[in-house]
Protein backbone atom coordinates (compact mmCIF):
# COMPACT_ATOMS: atom_id res chain seq x y z
CA UNK A 1 0.00 0.00 0.00
CA UNK A 2 1.39 3.39 -1.31
CA UNK A 3 -0.17 6.12 0.84
CA UNK A 4 -0.35 9.90 -0.30
CA UNK A 5 -2.44 12.87 0.94
CA UNK A 6 -2.66 16.48 -0.07
CA UNK A 7 -0.41 19.19 0.83
CA UNK A 8 -1.77 22.63 3.22
CA UNK A 9 1.13 24.52 4.72
CA UNK A 10 3.83 22.24 5.92
CA UNK A 11 1.34 19.74 7.74
CA UNK A 12 3.19 16.73 5.49
CA UNK A 13 5.78 16.89 7.58
CA UNK A 14 3.94 15.10 11.25
CA UNK A 15 2.56 13.49 8.86
CA UNK A 16 5.38 12.00 6.88
CA UNK A 17 6.93 11.28 10.34
CA UNK A 18 4.01 9.72 11.49
CA UNK A 19 4.11 7.18 8.56
CA UNK A 20 8.31 6.80 8.36
CA UNK A 21 7.85 5.26 12.39
CA UNK A 22 4.93 2.95 11.17
CA UNK A 23 7.38 1.77 8.22
CA UNK A 24 4.36 2.67 5.76
CA UNK A 25 5.17 3.46 2.19
CA UNK A 26 4.36 7.45 2.23
CA UNK A 27 4.20 9.79 -1.27
CA UNK A 28 4.50 13.08 -0.90
CA UNK A 29 2.99 15.09 -4.12
CA UNK A 30 5.55 17.87 -5.13
CA UNK A 31 4.35 20.90 -3.17
CA UNK A 32 1.78 23.20 -4.47
CA UNK A 33 2.82 24.88 -7.60
CA UNK A 34 1.39 25.98 -11.03
CA UNK A 35 0.83 22.45 -12.32
CA UNK A 36 -1.26 21.34 -9.59
CA UNK A 37 -3.25 24.09 -9.89
CA UNK A 38 -3.62 24.08 -14.06
CA UNK A 39 -4.40 19.95 -12.84
CA UNK A 40 -7.42 20.77 -10.79
CA UNK A 41 -8.73 23.41 -12.41
CA UNK A 42 -8.36 20.91 -15.02
CA UNK A 43 -10.83 18.42 -14.00
CA UNK A 44 -12.80 20.16 -11.20
CA UNK A 45 -16.32 20.93 -12.10
CA UNK A 46 -15.94 24.80 -13.06
CA UNK A 47 -17.78 26.50 -9.82
CA UNK A 48 -15.61 24.66 -7.16
CA UNK A 49 -13.84 26.57 -4.22
CA UNK A 50 -9.68 26.64 -4.62
CA UNK A 51 -9.33 24.01 -1.86
CA UNK A 52 -11.13 21.27 -3.75
CA UNK A 53 -8.88 22.27 -7.20
CA UNK A 54 -5.79 22.24 -5.36
CA UNK A 55 -5.66 18.90 -3.26
CA UNK A 56 -7.50 17.64 -6.06
CA UNK A 57 -4.31 18.65 -7.83
CA UNK A 58 -2.32 17.13 -5.24
CA UNK A 59 -4.10 13.48 -5.20
CA UNK A 60 -3.14 13.04 -8.90
CA UNK A 61 0.22 14.22 -8.67
CA UNK A 62 0.51 11.30 -5.45
CA UNK A 63 -1.52 9.24 -7.93
CA UNK A 64 1.14 9.92 -10.55
CA UNK A 65 3.84 9.09 -8.53
CA UNK A 66 2.17 5.68 -7.39
CA UNK A 67 0.05 5.90 -4.15
CA UNK A 68 -2.84 3.79 -4.56
CA UNK A 69 -4.44 4.63 -1.12
CA UNK A 70 -5.13 8.77 -0.59
CA UNK A 71 -5.87 10.62 2.64
CA UNK A 72 -8.94 13.47 2.15
CA UNK A 73 -10.08 15.38 4.78
CA UNK A 74 -13.53 15.60 4.86
CA UNK A 75 -16.58 16.82 7.53
CA UNK A 76 -20.12 16.83 8.16
CA UNK A 77 -20.53 20.49 8.19
CA UNK A 78 -22.68 22.39 6.12
CA UNK A 79 -20.66 22.81 3.20
CA UNK A 80 -18.94 21.18 0.26
CA UNK A 81 -15.92 19.94 1.85
CA UNK A 82 -18.03 16.88 2.69
CA UNK A 83 -18.47 15.56 -0.72
CA UNK A 84 -14.52 16.10 -1.55
CA UNK A 85 -13.41 13.01 -1.21
CA UNK A 86 -15.97 11.15 -2.79
CA UNK A 87 -16.10 13.65 -5.81
CA UNK A 88 -12.56 13.70 -6.28
CA UNK A 89 -12.11 9.59 -6.30
CA UNK A 90 -14.92 9.22 -9.53
CA UNK A 91 -12.43 12.04 -10.88
CA UNK A 92 -9.47 9.75 -10.30
CA UNK A 93 -11.17 6.70 -11.26
CA UNK A 94 -12.25 8.75 -14.50
CA UNK A 95 -8.96 9.86 -15.16
CA UNK A 96 -7.86 5.93 -15.24
CA UNK A 97 -6.15 5.53 -11.41
CA UNK A 98 -7.33 2.95 -9.27
CA UNK A 99 -7.18 4.88 -6.17
CA UNK A 100 -8.90 4.73 -2.99
CA UNK A 101 -10.01 8.30 -1.70
CA UNK A 102 -9.89 7.21 2.61
CA UNK A 103 -12.31 10.05 4.05
CA UNK A 104 -11.05 11.43 7.57
CA UNK A 105 -14.05 12.75 9.47
CA UNK A 106 -12.25 15.91 10.65
CA UNK A 107 -15.47 17.24 12.36
CA UNK A 108 -17.37 14.17 13.25
CA UNK A 109 -14.91 11.37 14.14
CA UNK A 110 -12.20 13.11 15.22
CA UNK A 111 -9.24 11.96 16.80
CA UNK A 112 -10.17 8.09 17.50
CA UNK A 113 -11.36 8.08 13.63
CA UNK A 114 -8.23 9.06 12.30
CA UNK A 115 -6.29 6.62 14.88
CA UNK A 116 -8.45 3.77 13.59
CA UNK A 117 -7.77 4.38 9.85
CA UNK A 118 -4.29 4.72 10.31
CA UNK A 119 -4.30 1.32 11.95
CA UNK A 120 -5.98 0.45 9.27
CA UNK A 121 -3.11 2.07 6.57
CA UNK A 122 -0.17 0.37 8.90
CA UNK A 123 -1.22 -3.08 8.72
CA UNK A 124 -2.70 -3.30 12.18
CA UNK A 125 0.55 -2.10 13.58
CA UNK A 126 0.15 -2.47 17.59
CA UNK A 127 -1.77 1.03 19.57
CA UNK A 128 1.77 1.81 21.25
CA UNK A 129 3.63 1.68 18.54
CA UNK A 130 0.54 4.01 16.55
CA UNK A 131 0.36 6.59 19.77
CA UNK A 132 3.94 6.84 20.18
CA UNK A 133 4.34 7.97 16.48
CA UNK A 134 1.39 10.09 16.87
CA UNK A 135 2.61 11.90 19.59
CA UNK A 136 5.89 12.54 17.64
CA UNK A 137 4.18 13.76 14.79
CA UNK A 138 1.87 16.39 17.18
CA UNK A 139 5.19 17.12 18.86
CA UNK A 140 6.81 18.49 15.03
CA UNK A 141 3.70 19.92 14.28
CA UNK A 142 3.62 22.24 17.85
CA UNK A 143 7.24 22.95 17.08
CA UNK A 144 6.67 24.30 13.63
CA UNK A 145 3.78 26.47 14.99
CA UNK A 146 5.87 27.73 17.73
CA UNK A 147 8.72 29.40 15.38
CA UNK A 148 6.00 30.34 13.33
CA UNK A 149 4.58 32.76 15.33
CA UNK A 150 8.08 33.65 16.07
CA UNK A 151 8.79 34.27 12.10
CA UNK A 152 5.08 36.82 11.89
CA UNK A 153 6.55 39.09 14.55
CA UNK A 154 10.34 39.53 12.94
CA UNK A 155 9.07 39.43 9.31
CA UNK A 156 7.08 42.97 10.04
CA UNK A 157 10.54 44.41 12.03
CA UNK A 158 13.36 43.16 10.49
CA UNK A 159 15.98 45.36 8.47
CA UNK A 160 16.84 42.38 5.94
CA UNK A 161 13.87 41.36 4.63
CA UNK A 162 13.57 37.45 3.80
CA UNK A 163 15.98 36.61 7.03
CA UNK A 164 12.93 35.71 8.93
CA UNK A 165 11.41 33.52 5.63
CA UNK A 166 14.86 31.92 5.55
CA UNK A 167 15.27 30.70 9.02
CA UNK A 168 12.27 29.54 9.23
CA UNK A 169 12.77 27.15 5.93
CA UNK A 170 16.11 26.18 7.63
CA UNK A 171 13.37 25.61 11.09
CA UNK A 172 11.32 23.21 9.29
CA UNK A 173 14.12 21.09 7.26
CA UNK A 174 15.60 20.38 10.70
CA UNK A 175 11.91 19.85 12.22
CA UNK A 176 11.96 17.06 9.34
CA UNK A 177 15.31 15.61 9.95
CA UNK A 178 14.64 15.33 14.16
CA UNK A 179 14.04 11.89 15.29
CA UNK A 180 13.92 12.14 18.13
CA UNK A 181 11.90 14.96 21.59
CA UNK A 182 15.48 16.49 22.67
CA UNK A 183 16.45 17.33 18.78
CA UNK A 184 13.14 19.10 18.23
CA UNK A 185 13.68 20.81 21.93
CA UNK A 186 17.02 21.97 20.79
CA UNK A 187 15.91 23.33 17.12
CA UNK A 188 12.75 25.17 19.06
CA UNK A 189 14.91 26.79 21.16
CA UNK A 190 17.74 27.52 18.63
CA UNK A 191 15.60 28.89 15.89
CA UNK A 192 13.93 31.17 18.12
CA UNK A 193 17.00 32.10 19.41
CA UNK A 194 18.46 33.18 16.05
CA UNK A 195 15.08 34.70 15.51
CA UNK A 196 15.19 37.10 18.22
CA UNK A 197 18.43 37.84 17.26
CA UNK A 198 17.88 39.11 14.16
CA UNK A 199 18.74 43.05 13.45
CA UNK A 200 15.62 45.28 13.59
CA UNK A 201 14.51 48.68 12.35
CA UNK A 202 14.91 50.69 15.02
CA UNK A 203 12.27 52.19 17.30
CA UNK A 204 9.99 50.97 14.21
CA UNK A 205 6.02 50.31 15.51
CA UNK A 206 4.70 47.84 12.74
CA UNK A 207 1.10 47.84 12.27
CA UNK A 208 -0.76 45.01 13.50
CA UNK A 209 -3.06 43.37 10.84
CA UNK A 210 -5.09 40.04 11.69
CA UNK A 211 -5.79 37.01 9.18
CA UNK A 212 -8.90 35.25 8.81
CA UNK A 213 -10.97 33.56 6.54
CA UNK A 214 -11.59 29.89 5.79
CA UNK A 215 -9.18 27.18 7.35
CA UNK A 216 -7.26 26.36 3.50
CA UNK A 217 -6.52 29.48 2.18
CA UNK A 218 -5.34 31.06 5.53
CA UNK A 219 -2.99 28.08 6.11
CA UNK A 220 -1.89 27.12 2.34
CA UNK A 221 -0.06 29.87 1.29
CA UNK A 222 0.20 28.86 -2.77
CA UNK A 223 -3.26 29.73 -2.03
CA UNK A 224 -3.27 33.46 -0.76
CA UNK A 225 -0.18 34.26 -2.88
CA UNK A 226 1.60 34.40 0.88
CA UNK A 227 -0.16 36.88 1.61
CA UNK A 228 1.46 37.09 5.58
CA UNK A 229 5.50 37.38 3.86
CA UNK A 230 4.22 40.44 1.72
CA UNK A 231 2.67 41.84 4.07
CA UNK A 232 5.96 41.38 6.48
CA UNK A 233 7.60 43.03 3.72
CA UNK A 234 5.63 46.13 3.98
CA UNK A 235 6.43 46.24 7.44
CA UNK A 236 3.04 44.64 9.10
CA UNK A 237 2.85 42.14 11.55
CA UNK A 238 0.48 39.44 11.03
CA UNK A 239 -1.92 38.17 13.85
CA UNK A 240 -4.28 34.59 13.37
CA UNK A 241 -5.33 32.62 15.21
CA UNK A 242 -5.32 29.76 12.97
CA UNK A 243 -2.78 26.87 13.22
CA UNK A 244 -3.31 23.44 13.04
CA UNK A 245 -1.51 22.56 16.30
CA UNK A 246 -4.40 24.71 17.91
CA UNK A 247 -7.12 23.41 15.66
CA UNK A 248 -5.85 19.44 16.76
CA UNK A 249 -5.40 20.76 20.62
CA UNK A 250 -8.62 21.42 20.82
CA UNK A 251 -10.57 19.26 18.12
CA UNK A 252 -8.97 16.39 19.53
CA UNK A 253 -8.19 16.55 23.02
CA UNK A 254 -10.36 20.15 24.64
CA UNK A 255 -13.56 20.01 22.83
CA UNK A 256 -14.37 16.18 23.78
CA UNK A 257 -13.92 17.68 27.58
CA UNK A 258 -16.34 20.45 26.72
CA UNK A 259 -14.16 23.43 26.46
CA UNK A 260 -14.57 24.87 23.19
CA UNK A 261 -12.36 27.53 22.33
CA UNK A 262 -14.41 29.35 19.43
CA UNK A 263 -17.51 29.69 21.96
CA UNK A 264 -15.90 33.60 22.86
CA UNK A 265 -15.43 33.94 19.01
CA UNK A 266 -19.55 32.50 18.10
CA UNK A 267 -20.51 35.09 21.02
CA UNK A 268 -19.09 37.81 19.90
CA UNK A 269 -20.24 37.49 16.25
CA UNK A 270 -23.85 36.59 17.75
CA UNK A 271 -25.70 40.42 17.23
CA UNK A 272 -24.86 39.86 13.55
CA UNK A 273 -25.20 36.08 12.57
CA UNK A 274 -26.39 33.97 14.66
CA UNK A 275 -25.97 30.47 13.95
CA UNK A 276 -23.12 28.17 12.24
CA UNK A 277 -23.29 28.93 8.17
CA UNK A 278 -20.45 26.39 7.08
CA UNK A 279 -17.33 26.15 6.64
CA UNK A 280 -15.32 29.42 8.99
CA UNK A 281 -17.73 32.13 8.16
CA UNK A 282 -19.04 32.64 11.70
CA UNK A 283 -15.57 32.68 12.46
CA UNK A 284 -14.58 35.20 10.50
CA UNK A 285 -17.41 38.10 11.53
CA UNK A 286 -16.36 36.92 15.31
CA UNK A 287 -12.77 37.79 14.93
CA UNK A 288 -13.48 41.14 13.47
CA UNK A 289 -15.68 41.87 16.62
CA UNK A 290 -13.18 40.56 19.11
CA UNK A 291 -10.10 41.88 17.75
CA UNK A 292 -11.45 45.17 16.47
CA UNK A 293 -9.43 47.24 19.47
CA UNK A 294 -6.21 45.03 18.96
CA UNK A 295 -5.54 45.54 14.80
CA UNK A 296 -5.25 48.21 12.81
CA UNK A 297 -7.05 46.11 10.38
CA UNK A 298 -7.96 42.82 9.19
CA UNK A 299 -7.27 40.83 5.96
CA UNK A 300 -9.98 37.87 4.85
CA UNK A 301 -9.18 35.23 2.94
CA UNK A 302 -11.99 33.98 1.14
CA UNK A 303 -12.04 31.25 -1.80
CA UNK A 304 -14.03 32.19 -4.79
CA UNK A 305 -17.71 30.58 -4.36
CA UNK A 306 -17.28 29.64 -0.87
CA UNK A 307 -20.76 30.44 0.40
CA UNK A 308 -20.29 30.69 3.87
CA UNK A 309 -17.45 33.34 3.52
CA UNK A 310 -19.25 35.02 1.03
CA UNK A 311 -21.99 35.44 4.11
CA UNK A 312 -19.39 36.45 6.29
CA UNK A 313 -17.83 39.74 4.12
CA UNK A 314 -21.21 40.84 3.62
CA UNK A 315 -21.71 40.95 7.12
CA UNK A 316 -18.55 42.71 7.90
CA UNK A 317 -19.46 45.91 7.00
CA UNK A 318 -22.39 46.43 8.73
CA UNK A 319 -20.84 45.35 12.62
CA UNK A 320 -20.07 48.37 14.82
CA UNK A 321 -16.74 47.33 15.70
CA UNK A 322 -15.43 49.10 12.74
CA UNK A 323 -11.80 48.42 11.57
CA UNK A 324 -10.50 48.02 7.55
CA UNK A 325 -11.19 44.99 6.10
CA UNK A 326 -9.63 44.26 3.10
CA UNK A 327 -11.66 40.75 1.41
CA UNK A 328 -9.05 38.94 -0.63
CA UNK A 329 -10.64 36.12 -2.46
CA UNK A 330 -8.93 33.43 -3.98
CA UNK A 331 -8.51 31.55 -6.88
CA UNK A 332 -6.52 30.36 -10.33
CA UNK A 333 -7.29 34.13 -11.38
CA UNK A 334 -5.78 35.61 -8.88
CA UNK A 335 -2.65 37.10 -9.78
CA UNK A 336 0.34 38.77 -7.22
CA UNK A 337 0.88 42.22 -9.51
CA UNK A 338 -2.96 43.21 -8.45
CA UNK A 339 -2.63 41.42 -4.85
CA UNK A 340 0.21 43.25 -4.21
CA UNK A 341 -1.51 47.25 -5.12
CA UNK A 342 -4.32 46.27 -2.86
CA UNK A 343 -1.93 45.00 0.22
CA UNK A 344 -0.15 49.06 -0.55
CA UNK A 345 -3.49 50.68 -0.89
CA UNK A 346 -4.50 49.14 2.09
CA UNK A 347 -1.63 49.68 4.18
CA UNK A 348 -0.82 53.15 3.20
CA UNK A 349 -4.67 53.85 4.61
CA UNK A 350 -4.11 52.09 8.27
CA UNK A 351 -0.87 54.06 8.45
CA UNK A 352 -3.15 57.57 7.75
CA UNK A 353 -5.26 55.94 10.06
CA UNK A 354 -2.95 55.10 12.50
CA UNK A 355 -1.31 58.83 12.62
CA UNK A 356 -4.65 60.69 12.50
CA UNK A 357 -5.25 58.92 15.68
CA UNK A 358 -2.04 59.54 16.78
CA UNK A 359 -2.26 63.67 16.01
CA UNK A 360 -5.85 63.26 17.94
CA UNK A 361 -4.45 61.80 21.02
CA UNK A 362 -1.80 64.38 20.87
CA UNK A 363 -4.46 67.83 20.17
CA UNK A 364 -6.30 66.23 23.49
CA UNK A 365 -2.65 66.24 25.79
CA UNK A 366 -2.41 69.75 24.94
S1 LIG B 1 -15.64 26.46 3.51
FE1 LIG B 1 -15.82 27.28 1.46
S2 LIG B 1 -13.88 26.90 0.48
FE2 LIG B 1 -13.95 25.61 2.29
S3 LIG B 1 -14.76 23.72 1.49
FE3 LIG B 1 -16.50 24.86 2.21
S4 LIG B 1 -17.24 25.95 0.39
FE4 LIG B 1 -15.18 25.23 -0.08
Amino acid sequence: MRVGMPHMGNIYIPFKSLFQQLEMDFVIPPVNNQRTLSLGVKYSPEGLCIPFKLTLGNLIEAAEMGADTLLMPGGSGICRLGYYAKNQEQILHDLGYDTEVVQIGVSERKLFGLLKIIKRLSNNAPWSKIISAFRFGLAKLNTMDRIERVVQKIRAVERIKGTANRLFTEAVNAIDKADDYATLKKVQINYIDQLNQVTREPDFQPLIVGITGEFYVVLEPFSNLDVESELGKLGVEVRRTLFVSEWTKFSWFLNPLGVDEKDRIHKAALPYLKRDIGGDGWESVGEKVLHAKEYDGLVHLAPFTCMPEIVAQNIMPSTKENIPVLTILCDEQIAKPGMLTRLEAFVDLLERKRRAQNNSRQRVKI
